[in-house]
């Protein structure tokens, strides 16, 4: 079966979605019946019995639907489906924001607003900075309004405790922010960006490595099949590497092939995809029609043929490459285009190296030429 193409951190969602959607409806639940209990008990006189019973009505709402989305999210094919993180992520932050501003009415006499953090940071494991500057900033304004209100208000307040209090609330709710969108972005954006890195990367080219290349070529794949786009693919070979290796040895090889690299990537356009395909071969998928992928072989094999790489102690080493390039046809395979353009390469390599082969002579043209 075709693999979605996944990142890192789609690939967490896929795996905690039920539990993060789960997790807050289950706090809030928790919440609900501690204040039925306490005022049964007669602990929380002050909270009106009317309110508390619209809350718990609440609460069970988000529970339900909790248990909806916890039975309903994934596909046919394993995977969280995209319209229920979307939905997953409005809901979470809904309840957030109504259970922060009921417990604040319901319960006026506390200074709930110690316990901003807590609410927040449900809205973390989803990773998403929109999503967290969303409910930080309803929070925040939400303690303004409620201390306004209540006559407690951080503005209007005045007396020998005014001052402290007022920086003390400020440092604290900075810090909260602050920490919620430092561990979302460091946490979420550049860890899981770094994971990949590591993953889908080759550390000596960082060209994309053979591991990630299938997904890549699927989706490709998969567009063209549609008729709607197409695709082609050049397989790249250094002529006489090892010769370069030998002569001047292995790093003076790493050099060239980094050299190589450099030059394909800055060669094509961004959307295009360079692989380390092996050694020092490296595969391209440009979404372009063959014209314009045999022009753009060509500029490459040129821009690598024009400069050299210059090596320690003076050495200058020249570099050719030589490419095949194949390109999508209906019915056509990946693997029939990976072979097709291995043919080219090596029909290149036979006749000459340094060149670009786009097109194949019959077999018979082939035994006269070689
Ligand atoms: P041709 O023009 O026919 O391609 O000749 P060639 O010498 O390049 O032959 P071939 O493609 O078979 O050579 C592959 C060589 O690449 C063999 C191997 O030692 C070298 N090689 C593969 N990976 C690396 C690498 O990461 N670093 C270095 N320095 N050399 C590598
Ligand atoms: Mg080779
Ligand atoms: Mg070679």
């Amino acid at each position: 079966m075709e693999q979605q193409e996944m990142s890192a951190l789609d690939a967490y969602l896929n795996r905690v979605y039920k539990i993060i959607i789960l997790m807050p409806p289950i706090a809030a639940m928790m919440a609900a019946i501690c204040f039925t209990i306490f005022k049964l008990i007669g602990w929380y006189a002050i909270v009106n019995t009317t309110a508390l019973i619209i809350f718990d009505i609440f609460n069970l709402t988000y529970l339900t639907i909790a248990i909806y989305l916890f039975r309903t999210c994934i596909g046919k094919d394993g995977l969280l489906k995209p319209g229920k993180l979307k939905t997953g992520k409005i809901f979470i932050s809904t309840i957030i924001l109504i259970q922060w501003n009921f417990i604040s009415y319901m319960v006026p006499a506390r200074e709930w607003w110690a316990f901003a953090f807590f609410f927040i940071v449900l809205a973390v494991f989803f990773f998403d900075m929109k999503m967290i500057s969303f409910v930080t900033i309803g929070i925040v304004i939400s303690i303004m309004i409620s201390w306004t209100l209540s006559g407690d208000s951080l503005m209007l307040q005045s007396g020998d405790y005014f001052m402290p209090d007022l920086i003390l609330r400020v440092i604290c709710i900075t810090l909260t922010t602050s920490t919620l969108f430092a561990l979302t972005y460091f946490g979420g954006k550049f860890l899981v960006e770094e994971l990949e890195k590591y993953v889908n990367y080759d550390t000596l080219t960082h060209l994309l490595n053979r591991r990630s290349m299938g997904n890549y070529l699927q989706a490709a794949h998969r567009h063209a099949e549609t008729g709607k786009t197409t695709f082609c693919l050049l397989l790249l070979d250094i002529d006489d590497f090892k010769k370069v290796n030998d002569t001047h040895g292995h790093d003076c090889g790493d050099e060239v092939l980094k050299y190589v690299a450099g030059t394909v990537s800055t060669s094509v356009r961004k959307n295009d995809s360079v692989f380390r395909w092996g050694g020092e071969e490296i595969l391209v998928l440009l979404d372009m029609d063959e014209d314009k992928a045999v022009e753009m072989a060509e500029r490459i094999r040129q821009d690598i043929e024009k400069n050299s790489v210059k090596y320690r102690d003076g050495i200058v080493v020249n570099v050719t490459v030589t490419i095949g390039v194949s390109s999508y046809i209906g019915g056509r395979s990946i693997q029939d285009m990976m072979d097709d353009a291995d043919a080219k390469l090596y029909f290149g390599k036979r006749n000459g190296k340094n060149q670009v082969v786009n097109i194949l002579p019959s077999d018979h043209e082939v035994e006269i030429n070689t």
